[in-house]
């Protein structure tokens, strides 16, 4: 008989992150099993795992509980981009609320370690950068990132609160902006959207003045973060920023993409949606600290891998 290291459960497996998480972990000789119910995520981002003996896939909607027994639970299902977030709302409330209850209750039941995929958005529109773990945000309750941003804010608490009054062994980790192969070409994101935009030779959408600044993360450096934060010491809850501290501006995004592709595509500038934050960098200290992690990817390089993997689907 097959004897895997551990049974691990992706929720959101299906999806951008969690088909990266799923290849690695069952890389490392682990049964995995992806739980996703394909609202953003498809069966071909995890196509290639089907045939392996240590991987199952599961359809299921985590709003509804389920009863697995596992020893680790990464818990990733969430539509993350802000197109997808608001398409409804109210779901995307119920999948991190319920969701985030339904797998404490699992991992509370079954004494699973269990790790969620926070966000940089519970910091909101920041008045303090770069962001530090202390910090507790600006977030406006009743916009339409709220969904999103209430959302895993809420999902933050119940870990907490389960793990005080429960001892559930948890690991919040927050995620800056992260970009790479299998993110959806049509998910509105900045970076897949000014990749298909070049390749297809149409106008690169600025919205607002495009001086607005984020901090990119190539997809496999977050992996690595993840899966450190789930091995480390029990006494290291986090919450843990994951991230790139190189910062650039949207409009200096659009310049470098524009090169990379050879695009001649020109620029237009279009409406900034509400509550955009205007600036957005993870102060990484504590990642480097207790998870001797940091990225290691340049952005022209991850750029250059996520341009190959959009030319590669047109
Ligand atoms: P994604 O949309 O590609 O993946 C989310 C996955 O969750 C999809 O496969 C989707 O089908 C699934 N899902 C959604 N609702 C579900 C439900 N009710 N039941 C079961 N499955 C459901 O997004 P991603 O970029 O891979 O993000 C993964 C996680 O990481 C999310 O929780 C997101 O909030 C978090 N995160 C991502 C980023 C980023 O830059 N990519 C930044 C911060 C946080
Ligand atoms: N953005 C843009 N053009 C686009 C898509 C996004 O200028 O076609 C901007 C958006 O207004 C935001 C930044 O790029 O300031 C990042 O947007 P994204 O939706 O990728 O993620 P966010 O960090 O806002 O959740």
């Amino acid at each position: 008989m097959l004897h895997w290291q551990k049974r691990i459960l992706v929720t959101g497996g299906a999806g951008f992150l969690g088909s990266h998480l799923c290849e690695r972990l069952a890389a490392e000789e682990n049964d995995v099993i992806c739980l996703d119910n394909f609202f953003t995520g498809s069966k071909r981002n995890v196509a290639h795992l089907l045939d392996k003996p240590n991987f199952e896939l599961l359809r299921h909607d985590l709003v509804q509980p389920i009863l697995l027994e596992v020893d680790e639970i990464y818990n990733l299902a969430c539509p993350a981009s802000p197109v997808h977030y608001q398409y409804n709302p109210v779901k995307t409330v119920k999948t991190s609320v319920m969701g985030a209850i339904n797998m404490l209750g699992l991992a509370k039941r079954v004494k699973a370690k269990i790790l969620q995929a926070s966000t940089s958005e519970v910091y909101g529109d920041p008045r303090e950068h770069p962001q530090r773990e202390a910090y507790w945000g600006h977030v406006n309750p009743i916009g339409r990132r709220a969904c999103y941003d209430e959302g895993k804010r809420c999902a933050e608490t119940l870990f907490f609160d389960y793990h005080r009054q429960n001892g559930v062994n948890i690991r919040v980790a927050r995620i800056f902006n992260t970009y790479g192969p299998r993110m959806h070409p049509n998910d509105g994101r900045v970076v897949s959207n000014f990749i298909m935009q070049a390749l297809n030779g149409k106008p690169i959408t600025l919205y607002g003045d495009g001086l607005q600044t984020r901090s990119f993360c190539f997809v496999d450096d977050l992996i690595e973060g993840l899966m450190r934060l789930m091995a480390a010491p029990d006494d290291f809850t986090g919450p843990v920023n994951l991230g790139n501290p190189d910062e650039f501006s949207i409009k200096e995004l659009a310049e470098r993409i524009v090169r990379l592709t050879g695009s001649s595509s020109m620029f237009v500038h279009e409406p900034l949606p509400s509550d955009d934050p205007l600036q957005r960098r993870p102060d990484i200290r504590l990642a480097m600290e207790r998870l001797d992690w940091r990225p290691g990817t340049p952005l022209e390089d991850g750029l250059g891998k996520t341009i190959r993997y959009f030319r590669g689907i047109l």
